[in-house]
């Protein structure tokens, strides 16, 4: 049997070494074309010499000769710059890619691979929360699959499988709540990057670490599921349930409701996004219903996280606004990690940028990029003051 030839862009990253964990595991099923990084070199190479793919595409251009020397014996291909990673993306050596760099970075590339007629397993969710609509909509047009790997989304898309036609009432996308659930302004506001680091239930990649703290990670979430599943701002909803075991709920017409379950373990949705339709043995830990564990449920508290309500705003008004918010939001993690900026201060760097930059209703591509430009550049500006 050929196996599926997977591209994995951000293999270095937590989805991308986890998904190389899948694949070793199911090897006569899975193999690997293409690997990507940003700037670690050493475990992009180690990985090329255990998976040997066809190319490997490094971001920093600084460390080619690095990559080039060290598989200067084998056959593997080795390239590197941004537009080496949409060169990838359109090539014809492999059938889906797994996008899984993190940020803004992982859209044109995602955007090459879905013109390229490839499947795609998103990872990335801000490839949806700047430009879900051009993005779905080419999609439908080279009748590319768009799979979600964001648990939430793939508990989601599970749900849905089987439903046909039948309505969507609305989908109820559940948050952990992060490392600083029942916290209130005046504690979050001492808050260190080492302590919003640490995540009760997953272990993720930093940014998405403090997205899941500020819960800005849940807005990016709804912003994502409305165009993954074509609905209407109000039909997303959400709720806060602290153990992670329901990752997600459809609500359907009739009133009855459908839920994923599972222990918190992101190998889980990678592998059905990459196996989808197929459901494939493995030997993930399961839930164990003999140790009591009670699954609880809370309104969010959107006076005290509010990314999650600017989010909510983004997601209603629509337009550059989401891609604005985005944007705003990774200087101001980027600025949090490096210790520029205090826990609450993203926050206000977020709704000043979004306040700031002028709303386009109907975006194309280009305003896109060029709003991302320029909210980049504001929230920047702010942080040098
Ligand atoms: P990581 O930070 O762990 O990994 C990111 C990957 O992208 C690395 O391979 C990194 O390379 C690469 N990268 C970083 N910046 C760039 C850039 N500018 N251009 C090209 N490549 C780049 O992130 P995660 O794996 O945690 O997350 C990846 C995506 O998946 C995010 O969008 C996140 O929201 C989403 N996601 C993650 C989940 C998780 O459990 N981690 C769960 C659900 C969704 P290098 O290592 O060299 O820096």
């Amino acid at each position: 049997m050929q196996t599926k030839r997977i591209a994995i862009f951000g293999s270095t990253g937590s989805i991308g070494t986890q998904a190389l964990d899948v694949i070793a595991a199911n090897a006569d099923k899975f193999s690997v074309a293409v690997l990507t990084a940003q700037n670690n070199a050493e475990l992009l190479i180690k990985q090329a010499l255990q998976f040997n793919p066809k190319l490997v595409v490094i971001g920093d251009e600084k460390k080619y000769h690095t990559i080039k020397e060290a598989l200067v014996n084998t056959t593997i291909g080795v390239a590197s710059g941004e537009a080496a990673l949409e060169e990838a993306a359109a090539a014809d050596y492999y059938d889906m890619m797994l996008a899984a760099i993190v940020g803004y970075a992982g859209l044109k590339p995602t955007l090459k691979a879905i013109d390229n007629g490839k499947a795609i397993a998103l990872a990335n969710k801000e490839t949806l929360v700047v430009a879900g609509d051009i993005v779905m909509k080419k999609a439908l047009e080279k009748r590319v699959p768009v799979i979600p790997v964001d648990s939430e989304h793939s508990a989601i898309f599970q749900c849905l499988v089987g439903e046909g036609r039948n309505k969507i009432e609305k989908i109820i996308l559940t948050a952990s709540g992060g490392p600083f659930l029942g916290r209130k302004p005046n504690f979050l506001v001492n808050v260190k990057r080492d302590h919003a680091l640490q995540h009760p239930n997953w272990s993720m990649g930093a940014k998405i670490s403090i997205d899941s703290s500020t819960l800005m990670n849940k807005g990016l979430e709804m912003i994502e599921a409305k165009w993954l599943f074509n609905l209407q701002a109000e039909q997303v909803q959400v709720v806060i349930h602290p153990q992670s075991i329901i990752h997600s709920m459809v609500q359907f017409e009739d009133g009855s409701m459908k839920a994923q379950m599972g222990l918190p373990d992101m190998k889980l949705p990678i592998q059905y996004a990459m196996a989808f339709p197929q459901r494939l043995p493995n030997d993930f830990k399961r839930y164990d219903f003999k140790k009591p564990n009670t699954l609880s449920f809370e309104e969010p508290d959107f006076k005290t996280f509010r990314n999650l309500s600017l989010a909510i705003d983004a997601l209603h008004k629509g337009g550059n606004l989401p891609c604005v918010m985005n944007a705003a939001n990774e200087i101001a993690v980027f600025a949090f990690l490096r210790n520029r900026i205090g826990f609450l201060d993203m926050t206000e760097l977020i709704e000043r940028t979004m306040a700031k930059i002028p709303f386009i209703e109907k975006p194309t591509l280009k305003d896109y990029f060029e709003s991302d430009g320029e909210a980049r550049n504001f929230a920047a500006s702010i942080i040098q003051m």
